[in-house]
């Protein structure tokens, strides 16, 4: 039961927010398990920002509470702080300091040594100059030195928001290369965004926020078989529309030049078998984006509710 408990490294009980009288999360709740990668995902002004500052105490939860590595946010936050690895949502760095400055210096206010040779490692991957002062850096570069502070003093629980966060793709593939090696060293990751591709590969579950709500917590591939289908299909035969509708799961029917789209949902077997019964030219499964998914649990709610 005790290392069960203890496996739970990040663990968010029914945490409420309020800015004045408007209410920024409700009763948010989530686990974070040892080794695991786990996705926050959801629109901007959902409250992904909030629920990572109050789990460092920047911002003082009005009910719940959040337990870290065992320690209490609010009792324990400057135990946590120099325990993770954070990287604000919006990260800035001094503009007159370089990459080089600014690490020494942000090592120094946690109290822990530098290791020189690590940050150099990960600089290098990053392909960023430590040399240049930050006011001739641009967003990109900025952002890099904003990992590198998380990644630095090699933490065992990491909390980035929206990390990936003007990087180029390149970077973003070296980002998601360290966050793999990190998770095989069995570190918590715990990670933001509002662009699902962004962080679908890397996250091993992840919970949807909309409007400071969790709308749903899954593992990836469940959300994505619980959200609709869309299919993009090219006949070479004329089709008998009416027969492409409810009873075979089709929710919706778009049709531009001689290219259908279908959207389906639940199994889509009946679907399946209804195209072959056709000539089909091509036919592609498109990725549902992450407003479809928000869109396809909204209408769940509402139609259990
Ligand atoms: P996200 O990070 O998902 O984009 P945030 O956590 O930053 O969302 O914001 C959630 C909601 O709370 C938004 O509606 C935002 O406008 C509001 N909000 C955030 N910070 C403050 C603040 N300091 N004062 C008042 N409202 C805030
Ligand atoms: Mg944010």
């Amino acid at each position: 039961m005790y290392n069960f408990w203890m496996s739970e490294k990040i663990v968010v009980d029914k945490l409420t927010k309020y800015y004045g009288t408007f209410k920024a999360l409700s009763n948010v709740s989530f686990n974070v398990n040892k080794g695991e990668v786990f996705g926050l995902i959801g629109p901007n002004g959902a409250g992904k920002s909030t629920t990572m500052r109050s789990m460092l105490n920047f911002i003082f939860p009005s009910k719940g509470s959040i337990t870290i590595n065992g320690l209490d946010s609010k009792k324990d936050y400057l135990k946590i702080r120099s325990l993770i690895g954070y990287l604000p949502g919006e990260f800035t760095t001094y503009e007159n300091m370089n990459g080089q400055e600014y690490l020494k210096h942000i090592l120094h206010l946690r109290k822990i040594p530098q290791n020189e040779n690590y940050v150099k490692k990960l600089a290098k991957r990053f392909d960023l100059d430590l040399s240049k002062k930050a006011k001739n850096l641009s967003k990109g570069n900025k952002q890099k030195i904003g990992i590198i502070q998380a990644f630095c003093h090699d933490p065992e629980i990491l909390i980035l928001d929206e990390p990936t966060s003007g990087l180029d793709p390149l970077k973003q593939q070296v980002f998601d290369d360290l966050i793999l090696e990190y998770k095989e060293k069995g570190k918590t990751i715990f990670i933001s965004s509002h662009v699902l591709p962004e962080v679908e590969m890397l996250c091993d579950r992840v919970a949807i926020i909309k409007d400071g709500k969790i709308v749903a917590e899954n593992t990836m591939s469940k959300l994505k078989s619980m959200a609709m289908n869309r299919f993009e299909v090219i006949f070479k035969n004329e089709i008998k529309e009416k027969s492409f509708g409810k009873s075979i799961g089709v929710k919706n029917v778009n049709k531009s030049g001689d290219k259908y789209i279908f959207d389906v949902e639940g199994d889509v077997n009946k679907f399946i078998k209804k195209i072959t019964e056709n000539k089909v030219s091509t036919f592609k499964s498109i990725e549902p984006d992450l407003e479809e998914i928000f869109l396809s649990f909204y209408k769940k709610r509402k139609r259990n509710a």
